[in-house]
């Protein structure tokens, strides 16, 4: 399959361009230039790499053989999917247990994959620039810690992670440099933004991205709606709502994605906290980005959601056929705690703060079953918080043990385009 830019349907590109441009050059985002193959047929459920076989393998046979298909999802996808029924009707579809404890790891994991095949098959050396709200960049650093000729630079905003987040970001080293920016996460992503436009610094080096704004980290991520849809759909002959915490919305699109494909989905609501441009945009038509707001669910605290751009390309800015197919809602931090509480109390269980958003929507509108709550990251990840409002130890799990002992190393820079690019370039070296 050929993909185009959400601002030029033009220029017809391989999915390897795609992935290793990240961005297009006039600034768009690559979506897939085929129509989706809704099948229209009651699917079967079946096993994550299966799925992942038959939702992945349309988008990559242009460019890789069935063997590289199979070997980079046998790769990526190498660990578990659990759903818990928390009561009748009501899931939690645990999404965090790749090795950096975020669903993102099934992006990073798959476009690492991706990209070293690529790379394979060019001499370059390879830049990968990720602006990160707290668990892409360690998702991505994970995907491609010592991969040979790739560099991973990560920009994350100074103050605005969690502590075991900002452990995971600086404790590689090797061919990952961390950068911590006096800024927002919407900072950071504007400076990646730049270094792709910047034309003096493209000719010299080989930059990619990472981010959601690339379409190998979006492809991956069908394929877990994909599952857990069939499984539901199986087992209560219903099609399932699915409850998505959302901030730079690349995990709902994804799921549109995954619906487009024919997943048995009945609708989505995207979660947002006090960042509420998208339900704002939904109820009155307008959408303007603004400034992001700290939150305690600091990876959605985005103002200028970048994958808007693909969903708005998907449904022709027609925003009442947005409407069909998902809502949107925004939950304060208080509610956010609030339901994080209840739902201990009530069933034991333990919900990071990005989950509890999703769980308090879930309490404030009514929907019919089955619903799942798609998790996005293991509670240890949010210690402090958690931990606070549930008044509980949280032990950490062994992939973060290993890490609050090790030594952390930033560069550290004000959220200027020029100290950017001099690290770039001295990257290169
Ligand atoms: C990144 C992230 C989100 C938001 O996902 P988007 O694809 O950016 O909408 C939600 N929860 C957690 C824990 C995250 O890391």
């Amino acid at each position: 399959m050929k993909f185009y830019s959400t601002r030029n349907k033009e220029s017809m590109v391989s999915l390897s361009e795609a992935v290793l441009r990240g961005l297009a050059a006039d600034g768009g985002l690559y979506v897939p230039a085929s129509k989706f193959n809704n099948r229209n047929k009651l699917l079967d459920p079946c096993s994550l790499k299966d799925t992942a076989n038959e939702l992945l393998t349309p988008f990559c046979l242009e460019d890789f053989t069935k063997e590289e298909i199979a070997e980079m999802i046998n790769e990526a996808f190498n660990f578990p999917l659990p759903v818990i029924e928390l009561q009748k009707k009501l899931f939690v579809c645990e999404l965090y247990h790749g090795p950096t404890l975020a669903f993102k790891d099934f992006g990073g994991r798959f476009i690492a994959q991706l990209m070293s095949k690529c790379i394979q098959k060019k001499s370059d050396k390879l830049i990968i620039l990720v602006a990160t709200s707290g668990d892409t960049g360690s998702a991505v650093a994970s995907g491609f810690y010592n991969v040979p000729n790739i560099e991973v630079i990560i920009l994350y905003p100074a103050g605005k992670v969690s502590a075991l987040q900002e452990k995971q970001l600086t404790t590689y080293g090797g061919n990952i440099t961390a950068i911590k920016v006096n800024g927002t996460f919407d900072t950071c992503q504007q400076l990646v933004k730049q270094a792709f436009g910047d034309r003096d610094l493209n000719s010299q080096v080989c930059l990619s991205s990472a981010n959601s704004i690339n379409i190998g980290r979006l492809l991956p991520q069908m394929v877990y709606y994909g599952v857990v849809a069939r499984q539901m759909h199986d087992a209560t002959g219903k099609k399932p709502t699915m409850m998505v915490p959302s901030g730079n919305f690349g995990n709902l699109m994804a799921g549109l994605m995954a619906l487009k494909m024919g997943e048995p989905i009945k609708h989505f609501v995207a979660v947002v906290n006090a960042n509420k441009v998208v339900p704002d945009y939904l109820s009155s038509g307008n959408y303007t980005p603004t400034a992001s707001v700290q939150t305690l669910s600091n990876a959605m605290d985005v103002g200028a959601p970048s994958n808007m751009e693909r969903i708005q390309w998907l449904y022709n800015n027609n925003v009442q056929a947005m409407a069909a197919d998902f809502s949107s809602i925004s939950i304060s931090d208080s509610e956010t705690l609030q339901a994080m509480k209840q739902t201990y109390s009530d069933f034991g269980y333990v919900a990071d703060p990005h989950t509890s958003v999703a769980i308090a929507a879930y309490k404030k509108v009514a929907l019919q079953g089955p619903v799942v709550i798609m998790s996005t990251a293991h509670p240890a990840k949010f210690k402090e918080t958690v931990e606070q409002a549930l008044d509980i130890n949280i032990e950490l799990p062994s992939q973060l043990q290993a890490i609050v002992i090790k030594q952390s190393h930033a560069l550290q820079m004000d959220a200027e385009y020029a100290s950017l690019k001099k690290i770039i370039l001295e990257n290169q070296k």
